[in-house]
């Protein structure tokens, strides 16, 4: 087996000249994360989400564009010999359509994405409609008091759910501007916890964007690394192929995702695997959805032994996960053109697609080491010849 790994010497030129330290990365990164998950931005819906990524970039002195389908697409230009990366986050959430407003201003949705029924009621949502003209509203939570024995235990299935804004007939429910078609979202939440955790809305995938700003600023200062498009894609909550557009544009050798990775050291997740919030970053050996999509990612041997040396050379714990149940965009954008090396990487969270997921900050500052210092390791050496590599 051909080592994968040259001297990450231009990691180091980049770590000799910058402060390492911790708690201002983490202050960074708290506030980075806490101020995303408080933007609504369905699949599908993500202009505002978008704008506020570009305007963080611009402040980096980032150019972005974005294409036909959402995606938001920068690049930082470097060697043209090397293998080139592109790095990408879901910039969408899980949530709901308007699907019928009732006469007496009830609202029906929806699902959109794999939201968990048994957590919906009593939930806060926000009907986004526009900035400034959003609709808070609460899902309905039959009256305890009333509620018989044998609807105790029930899981309501979504149609039978509603959302009550306050309004009292649909007409008033239309002059707020909500109609068929609307988008809502969980109500956004941001909570800081003991021992550098925060919960909120859509951990699923504003830590994403946040690593990713958090490497696009190191990365930006690294002058010998390979030519890196920082891709922030759209509706992979809803279809898993919003990504593929910018890599059918960018035509990457290389594409790094950046996701949660399920943490199993709760209570209710033993068995399921070894990783542990706090436990360090992780990255993906198999992801396969079990529920109809046949589709996962198997990542490619290179870019396993890159993460696995780069993890050791950095000093840094790299768990592994491998289950099936959950797959991202990889797993489309693997195969694009003559096939696009692909692995997922992540940062552990808790409570995956509830309204309050929870994820570690010093989980996300490490991701962003490992990010940056594995493709400051990639150079004109590094083969994606599989026959270079065992198995
Ligand atoms: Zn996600």
């Amino acid at each position: 087996m051909r080592s994968a790994l040259r001297s990450s010497c231009a990691w180091r030129e980049w770590r000799g000249a910058t402060n390492m330290a911790a708690e201002p990365d983490l202050d960074r990164l708290r506030r980075l994360v806490t101020e995303l998950m408080m933007i609504p931005g369905l699949s599908g819906y993500e202009g505002r989400v978008r704008r506020r990524l570009a305007r963080e970039l611009d402040s980096l002195g980032i150019a972005s564009r974005t294409d036909r389908l959402g995606n938001l697409i920068a690049t930082l230009a470097g060697n043209n010999a090397s293998p080139s990366v592109m790095l990408f986050a879901h910039m969408d959430q899980l949530g709901f359509i308007v699907r019928k407003i009732e006469a007496d201003g009830v609202i029906r949705v929806e699902r959109l994405g794999g939201v968990p029924e048994r957590a919906l009621p009593s939930q806060a949502v926000l009907l986004s409609i526009e900035e400034g003209k959003d609709v808070p509203g609460v899902i309905a939570n039959k009256s305890h008091h009333a509620t018989a024995p044998d609807e105790k235990y029930r899981v309501v299935p979504y149609p039978e759910l509603y959302i009550d804004t306050g309004f009292g007939s649909a007409e008033e429910v239309l002059s707020a501007g909500i109609e068929i078609g609307t988008p809502a979202v969980y109500a956004p939440k941001a909570i800081t916890m003991a021992a550098r955790r925060i919960s909120g809305t859509s951990v699923d995938d504003r830590a994403g964007w946040a690593v990713m700003i958090e490497a696009a600023r190191r990365l930006k200062t690294i002058s010998r690394r390979p030519n890196v498009h920082l891709v922030f894609s759209v509706q992979e909550e809803f279809n898993l192929r919003g990504a593929v557009t910018a890599a059918q544009a960018l035509k990457p050798d290389i594409a790094i995702q950046l996701d949660i990775i399920l943490a199993s050291d709760t209570p209710d997740m033993t068995g399921r695997g070894e990783v542990r919030l706090g436990g360090g970053p992780a990255m993906s050996l198999y992801s396969f959805h079990g529920r109809g999509t046949l589709n996962g990612t198997i990542p490619h041997p290179a870019l396993v032994q890159l993460m696995t040396a780069t993890a050791k050379e950095e000093n840094l714990t790299l768990q592994r996960s491998a289950h099936v149940g959950a797959l991202t965009d990889s797993s489309y954008v693997q195969l694009v053109g003559e096939g696009v090396a692909a692995i997922d990487l992540g940062f552990p969270t808790r409570y995956t697609h509830s309204s309050l997921e929870v994820c570690d900050l010093g989980d996300l500052e490490e991701l962003a080491q490992l990010t940056v210092a594995s493709i400051a390791g990639i150079n004109e050496e590094f083969s994606l010849d599989r026959d270079n590599y065992g198995q």
